[in-house]
């Protein structure tokens, strides 16, 4: 056993240069031996991804955008580093399929980031997973392809960690009767909703507890993301009692309620070193290099039901996961849409939901058969989101 805890793990990080990505890299650095890295990807950040080559030494490095490729690619040559950068895409499935592979990060954003979760676990790998738009739109189906080809999908969504690890202590799984998923309530919590209609892109993405990317800042201040995190939940636990719970104070990441009506919750300084290092090391213990929990020094915490209707995203987050079939693709790209366009100031705050609602009236519901049903839906769904956005 101690040798298992001992070996060395070869990794392959997708999104790199991402807020969950870069704290990746720190929990590796902070257990240093125990991790070798096969591949670093990143979208178009090529002075970062350069900086992580330096730090890191990766075996392959490969990057979405071409122009960025090519610059990453002639930085290299002029450090002397190791790193080969991958130009094509069909190389960096190679990369993450070769038996060299052992373990894969899912850190990129939105569902671009679908075709390379299937070829880690169609390749039977380890998949730590942080994107959750890939695992909303196809969880049904990538659950049935990690089954066939004996793959992992381990949450590092800080709720989904918190659930395993409630669950990991309870031997049968019939004596669970729900689940407390909670969620910080995002930037505005307490905000008047007469004031939401001119929130700007600079408020919706400062959030209170997380530093995070773009896009899930403003999920979390419409409560989408709370609406993502009940259908990741259902498809990676298997349980459909899922209740939200607000907790500002983001010190417990969930909780599981038994049948004799015990809590079973998890509890760390909100930071994400924590899941990470969790999924990294499972099913050791390894060091996350976080601060650990002062719960006199922290003070009270604090529990709220969700505002339903100051934040009807999360309404239609719950009615794609009732529907099921084709809806949660079509409710993550609509949003996708959406978040881009209000990050780019072509719509204002509240028309992001407006978008997400217009949308999934539009679309027919249908049951999904194979992965192509879910990029069809993906596609019209985005198309009638910039149709719309276009019109506003
Ligand atoms: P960031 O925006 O910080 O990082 C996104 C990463 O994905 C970057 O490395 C980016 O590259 C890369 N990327 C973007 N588009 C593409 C593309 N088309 N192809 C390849 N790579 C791409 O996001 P976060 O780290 O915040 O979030 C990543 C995922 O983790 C999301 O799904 C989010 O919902 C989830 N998550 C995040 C949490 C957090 O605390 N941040 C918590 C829980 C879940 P580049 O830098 O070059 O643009
Ligand atoms: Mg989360």
């Amino acid at each position: 056993m101690d040798d298992d805890r001992n070996r060395n793990v070869n990794i392959v990080i997708l999104g790199s240069t991402g807020s969950i990505g870069s704290s990746t890299l720190n929990v590796i650095a902070e257990n240093s031996g125990k991790f070798s890295l096969n591949l670093l990807t990143a979208n178009s950040n090529d002075e970062r991804l350069l900086d992580q080559c330096k730090n890191f030494c990766p075996k392959y490095a490969y990057m979405a955008d071409q122009a960025a490729s090519k610059r990453l690619r002639q930085k290299i040559i002029k450090e002397n580093l190791t790193t080969e950068v991958l130009t094509e895409e069909k190389d960096l499935h190679e990369i993450i399929a070769s038996d060299d592979t052992e373990l894969v990060v899912a850190a990129m954003v939105g569902v671009a980031g679908l075709d390379t979760v299937i070829t880690s676990i169609v390749n039977g790998k380890r998949l730590l997973l942080a994107n959750k738009e890939s695992y909303v739109v196809a969880g049904e189906y990538l659950n049935s392809l990690a089954d066939k080809h004996n793959a992992t999908i381990f949450p590092l969504d800080s709720e989904h960690s918190a659930i395993h690890q409630c669950l990991a202590g309870i031997k049968n799984k019939a004596d669970v009767s729900k689940i407390l998923l909670t969620g910080s309530g995002g930037p505005f919590l307490h905000t008047n909703p007469d004031l939401l209609k001119n929130i700007t892109a600079k408020e919706a993405t400062s959030h209170p507890i997380w530093k995070m990317g773009k896009k899930i800042s403003v999920d979390s201040s419409t409560l989408i993301n709370k609406g993502l995190e009940l259908i990741e939940a259902r498809w990676l636990f298997d349980i459909e009692d899922i209740e939200i719970v607000i907790h500002p104070e983001g010190i417990i990441h969930s909780m599981v309620e038994l049948n004799d009506n015990s809590v079973i919750a998890q509890l760390s300084t909100p930071d994400m070193k924590i899941p990470i290092a969790y999924g990294l090391g499972y099913p050791f213990r390894i060091s996350s290099g976080s601060k650990r929990l002062d719960l006199a020094e922290q003070g009270p915490l604090n529990f709220f039901r969700p505002d339903f209707k100051k934040f009807p995203c999360l309404n239609l987050a719950k009615e794609a996961m009732e529907c099921g079939g084709n809806a949660p693709a079509a409710i993550n790209a609509a949003n996708e849409e959406a978040v881009a366009a209000f990050l780019d100031n072509r719509i204002g705050y509240l028309d992001i939901y407006k978008i997400i609602a217009s949308v999934m009236d539009k679309i027919e519901i249908s049951v999904v058969k194979s992965i192509q049903d879910i990029y069809e839906t993906d596609n019209s769904s985005r198309e009638y989101a910039i149709q719309k956005i276009k019109a506003l």
